[in-house]
């Protein structure tokens, strides 16, 4: 077999263990170099490639390369390559530019700037990376933002963010326009809501401005669009980002859309725009974790220099579950009224004021037959499985999580969970409960396991 043969057959393996999102996203574009010694040298587009296939990757690829040749190939090393070579435009322009979301013509504004002009900018300067709180759920976006970031027009373009209202995809565009800002002196920024881009196109073709639209436009370095799904159905706007879209993306200009949903799902969005959309890369953020919440609350106290009890940040991350925007919202509700009150925030003066946030669904309405099959799901089980009496380690395990979870989510006695675990007896009920309790204490894989079996749980109720 020679190279290309190898990293095919090695592909394809890849293709079968992967999803087509993740398969696509990392192996695009990839090829193997040489091969030494049983080591093979494989050649990725970007440093960003780089590191998740070391990081995230590098097990499969090595299982998939020893299959497809027999154990000859038994080792792997990344590198930055190319096949053929771009040539990538410089980013030097004459100013650092950023155009205001504001204001009502077609104006740059200085980004070098004094506070005053910086506070009327579109970028929004507390919105930075390093004010960004990464967790489980927004990784991917923060890594693709970082990287287009720091290279912009040379890793994924365009970098296409999606997710639900209110968890980080505005900051997320202004963090990437903020630190480029910083980091090159001169380069154009332009950030605009769709809305804006709208709007402008509009008003430039009724007074027959287009062709300062197009200059204006297509003559920066990094175009970002926030919230691009409201562009569904307007045919007009759609084919000026169109055209927009190829004059940039031809010049190696970087682009970053963001919407509340994937392309796909964007309503009477022209096909030849959605597969633009789609070129680059495409990710998604949602709802953090528990734990992530908490690390969000930590973060935005620390700006604020307040200290908060850790018991009370847990119960407000605990109870305010849907977004951040909602999360920061609450602390604020929270913040004003103690210092109104000019008293500490405890348990007690918090949970009244929260009480809006509590789900609607109380807990014990959880039925154990759902907990138990979104525990099977969850660790790939069968019920009967579950419910047998084998106890191998694979099985015995996830029986135990469920035990405790009838116990804390579905409110089960001791004897009722015995009954629906495959009758057995309570005592041993009670053991699974303690044995996992006392786990949870310094087990963080068992505690990421309960956040998304918990979440799973509780996304299940309110889609009923
Ligand atoms: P979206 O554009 O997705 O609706 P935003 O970017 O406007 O959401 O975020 C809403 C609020 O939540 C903002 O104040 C933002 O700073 C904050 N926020 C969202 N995600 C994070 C995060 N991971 N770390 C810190 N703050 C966050
Ligand atoms: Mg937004």
């Amino acid at each position: 077999m020679n190279f290309a043969e190898i990293w095919q057959a090695s592909l394809g393996e890849l293709e079968l263990t992967l999803s087509k999102a993740n398969f696509t996203t990392w192996f695009k574009n990839t090829f193997i170099a040489n091969v030494d010694n049983g080591r093979a040298i494989i050649c990725v587009p970007n440093t960003f490639t780089k590191a998740w296939l070391e990081k995230k990757y590098h097990e499969s690829v090595i299982k998939a390369l020893r299959n497809a040749t027999n154990n000859e190939v038994r080792e792997a090393t990344y590198r930055v390559e190319v096949k053929n070579t771009t040539v990538l435009s410089s980013l030097a322009p004459t100013h650092t530019e950023v155009m205001q979301d504001k204001t009502d013509g077609l104006n740059f504004h200085d980004a070098g700037m004094s506070e005053e002009a910086a506070g009327d900018s579109a970028l929004n300067p507390r919105y930075t990376f390093e004010g960004f709180v990464v967790g489980k759920t927004n990784e991917l976006a923060h890594a693709a933002a970082m990287a287009v970031a720091t290279q912009p027009g040379k890793t994924y373009n365009p970098l296409f963010i999606y997710g639900g209202s209110g968890l980080g995809k505005t900051h997320l565009l202004h963090a990437v326009g903020n630190h480029l800002a910083q980091k090159f002196q001169d380069i154009k920024i332009l950030y605009v809501t769709c809305e804006r881009f709208t709007n402008d196109f509009i008003q430039a073709v009724r007074g027959g401005r287009g062709k300062e639209f197009k200059d204006f436009y297509r003559n920066v370095d990094v175009l970002m669009v926030d919230d691009i799904q409201f562009i569904g159905g307007k045919e007009s706007t759609q084919e000026e980002f169109f055209h927009t879209f190829n004059a940039l993306h031809q010049a190696n200009k970087q682009l970053v859309l963001t919407s509340d949903r994937a392309p796909k799902d964007i309503q009477a969005l022209e096909n030849r725009l959605q597969t633009r959309m789609e070129w680059g890369m495409m990710t998604d953020i949602s709802a953090p974790d528990f734990e992530t919440r908490v690390a969000i609350l930590n973060a935005k106290l620390h700006e604020k220099s307040i200290n908060l009890d850790s018991d009370v940040q847990r119960y407000i991350a605990g109870t305010v579950q849907s977004n951040v925007r909602e999360l920061e919202g609450a602390l604020n509700k929270i913040l004003a009224y103690h210092q109104f009150k000019n008293i500490t925030p405890t348990l007690d003066s918090v949970q009244s004021l929260l009480q809006s946030y509590i789900p609607s669904m109380p807990k014990r309405n959880i039925t154990p037959r759902r907990l138990l099959e979104i525990v099977t799901a969850y660790f790939d089980l069968t019920l009967d499985e579950l419910l047998s009496k084998n106890r191998e380690q694979r099985l015995a395990f996830p029986r135990q999580i469920a035990m405790y979870l009838l116990r804390s989510e579905a409110k089960c006695s001791f004897p009722a969970i015995g009954e629906h675990v495959g009758g057995r007896d309570h005592t041993t009920a009670m053991h699974a409960c303690s044995k996992i309790s006392e786990l949870l204490k310094a087990d963080e894989q068992l505690k990421q396991d309960l956040s998304l079996i918990r979440e799973k749980l509780y996304a299940c109720k309110t889609a009923e």
